[in-house]
Parts: C-alpha cells; structure tokens; sequence
C-alpha cells in the first residue's frame, strides 16, 4: 500500500516487515524532521511562546502557543496601555497587586509574538 511521506510528500511503499507505521520514505526525511523539530522547539522555548514545563512535562493538546486572538488581545492591550490618559494612574490604583503583578510581567517579558 503507498504512502505519502510526512516529511517531502512523496509517495513511497512501508517496508513489509515494519512493526511501526512508517512516516517517512526514507531514514534522510526522518532525520530531517528530527533535526527540524528540535530547532523550532528551541527556537520557541528561546522566544518564549513556548515554556519549558510544558516540555517537560510533555504538555500535549493544551494551549502553548498564543493563538492570533491572544496576540490581538496583546496588541490591543499594548496600543490602550500607550494612550496617555490620567486614567491610567486610576486604574493602577484600582487593580489588586496580583493584576498589577501580571501586567507588568507581561509588559516585561515579552508578549506573544505573531507566527
Ligand atoms: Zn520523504
């Protein structure tokens, strides 16, 4: 039975004896994909859209990654927290410390970035 390859695309006949389902046609793709997954793993631990508990504890099918309403929410929140208001030192006064807390952690360590 042929298969496609999850890595180029191209089709490809799983050896017989394979106990595993064969992703790949061939050992070069699956290296390649092995190579490709642990940059971009790196590369998303590095920017931080990507924490390392969820890595560690191999964090499947959750959220960890922004998705394109979280960077618009972000956005908005950065475009509101740039007007300059008076407003603001009220509304500061009015947050509880652990919403003050996580505003300025978010306005610190990064906010999500687009992918
Ligand atoms: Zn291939």
């Amino acid at each position: 039975m042929t298969k496609v390859c999850d890595w180029c695309r191209g089709e490809f006949e799983p050896l017989a004896n394979n106990e595993h389902a064969q992703r790949f046609c061939h050992r070069s793709c699956k290296q390649q994909f092995e190579r490709a997954a642990r940059s971009w793993v790196h590369k998303a631990i590095t920017n931080g859209s990507m924490s390392l508990d969820a890595l560690k504890n191999g964090i499947v099918g959750k959220r960890v990654f922004p998705t394109s309403h979280d960077v618009r929410a972000s956005e908005l929140l950065a475009g509101l927290l740039a007007v300059n208001s008076p407003a603001w030192q009220t509304l500061a006064e009015a947050m509880t410390q652990q919403q003050f807390d996580a505003l300025k952690d978010w306005s610190t360590r990064g906010r999500p970035q687009r992918s």
